[in-house]
């Protein structure tokens, strides 16, 4: 640990521990809801409304700073610094921009430990039907000056926004780049919801106008840090003013957060997905550790617990990797899963995104095309998710942090 300060005369050593803006800690405000707000508020003596000003303030005005906070007396601002109030949003750190018009951020989330996390944006979504995973691969460009023109108008008609859950991931899908990391940690509701809030800013995305996604399928597993997902959820769906029913969560098939989401009321449950990837428990167990805890059928039991809104459908989502998982074959088991499952469903494929030290293959454009055709053929929903950001490793299962912070 550093906890020294170095300068080339050892008799000037500086313990950063006596520095005293050191030892002062920060009271972030961002991941509070409204009540907290108030509660926040009245512990400075102030009345239970200046709740509902600051929820206003941080999740729909998207305001960063105590000082931008117009809406409070200057006098009051000045006494929330004075008592090291902060809005402690979580802060985009750096932005890797594709040829695609994907951009991948990493977001210095609220810890002292500076790790970062990722998200992605892509504008017109990643679900069009056409893609097969072939498309060559540009140069990425790193933007390091993370602030866009102003008066810049928008270049996109609808958008999807995906976030991470954890730092690293536990369990280890031998497919996908985070796995890498392992489990480093949990993050907080507000830096779940602040990566969103934060790329909401970015691109000035005016909420219940602009039609947007949100999908909880960057690094980690939401449903192992089931409260924090959820506190999320609501702060986004309650004080943003998100629709639910546009987010979209995965999980690898854990039991026990599948069946306390299935509780979750219909006014803030997101839509949900399994990450099936495999037709039978045999090859889920060799790519998805996980199957052998909790195998297809107890996730597909647990998942017969939502109760759905109408219309709406179950995704099972489907990374082919060649020659392990796309075979026609493998679709006809999966018609076979799905039909049996009961389920109103569909299935997304994606090509798997290679990853460096990860030793599967790219499906050929014939095999994803095969598959498709024999799922659609079985009469499944099937749809091809558009491999998005690929050059800048935003693609599924490529989120890693490749710069440390
Ligand atoms: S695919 Fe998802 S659940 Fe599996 S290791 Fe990667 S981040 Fe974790």
């Amino acid at each position: 640990m550093l906890t020294q300060a170095v300068t080339t005369n050892p008799a000037q050593f500086v313990p950063l521990d006596a520095h005293p803006l050191q030892n002062v800690r920060k009271k972030p405000l961002f991941g509070l809801d409204r009540t907290a707000l108030a509660a926040r508020m009245a512990a400075v003596g102030e009345p239970p409304w200046r709740g509902r000003q600051l929820a206003e303030a941080l999740y729909r005005q998207r305001l960063a700073e105590i000082d931008q906070i117009t809406t409070l007396p200057k006098a009051l601002r000045q006494q929330m610094e004075t008592e090291s109030f902060e809005v402690g949003r979580p802060k985009i750190a750096q932005v890797f921009q594709s040829v695609d018009g994907t951009e991948r951020y990493l977001i210095q989330g609220q810890d002292e430990n500076g790790q970062t996390v990722e998200a992605v944006w892509m504008p017109e979504g990643d679900d069009g039907e056409s893609g097969d995973g072939s498309e060559p691969i540009q140069p990425a460009s790193i933007q390091t000056d993370i602030s866009r023109e102003a008066g810049e108008s928008k270049s996109w008609s609808r958008a999807t926004v995906c976030v991470s859950s954890q730092v690293g991931c536990a369990v280890n899908c031998q497919f996908c780049l985070t796995a890498k990391l392992g489990l480093q940690r949990n993050l907080t509701a507000g830096e779940i919801a602040g990566q969103v809030v934060a790329i909401l800013d970015r691109h000035s995305v005016e909420v219940g106008k602009d039609r947007l996604n949100l999908v909880f399928m960057g690094m980690g597993e939401p449903f192992l840090n089931y409260d924090n997902f959820m506190a999320a959820v609501r702060l986004l769906v309650e004080e943003t003013g998100l629709s639910p029913q546009r987010m979209t969560v995965s999980t690898s098939g854990i039991v026990p957060g599948i069946e306390r989401f299935a509780q979750e009321p219909d006014a803030v449950r997101p839509k949900l997905a399994i990450s099936l990837n495999a037709p039978n428990d045999q090859i889920r167990g060799e790519i998805m550790p996980i199957n052998r805890k909790w195998p297809i059928q107890a996730v597909m039991d647990a998942v017969r617990q939502v109760r759905l809104r109408s219309r709406e459908r179950i995704t099972f989502e489907y990374v082919l990797l060649g020659g392990v998982t796309d075979q026609p074959q493998h679709a006809r088991e999966v018609a076979r899963l799905v039909r049996r499952s009961g389920l109103p469903a569909k299935v997304n494929l994606i090509a798997w995104n290679p990853g460096p030290g990860i030793a599967y293959t790219m499906p050929t454009p014939h095999a994803v095309e095969t598959f498709r055709a024999t799922l659609s053929a079985e009469g499944i929903p099937v749809y091809l998710r558009r491999p998005r950001g690929r050059d800048i490793f935003a693609a599924c299962g490529q989120l890693k942090r490749t710069v440390e912070r």
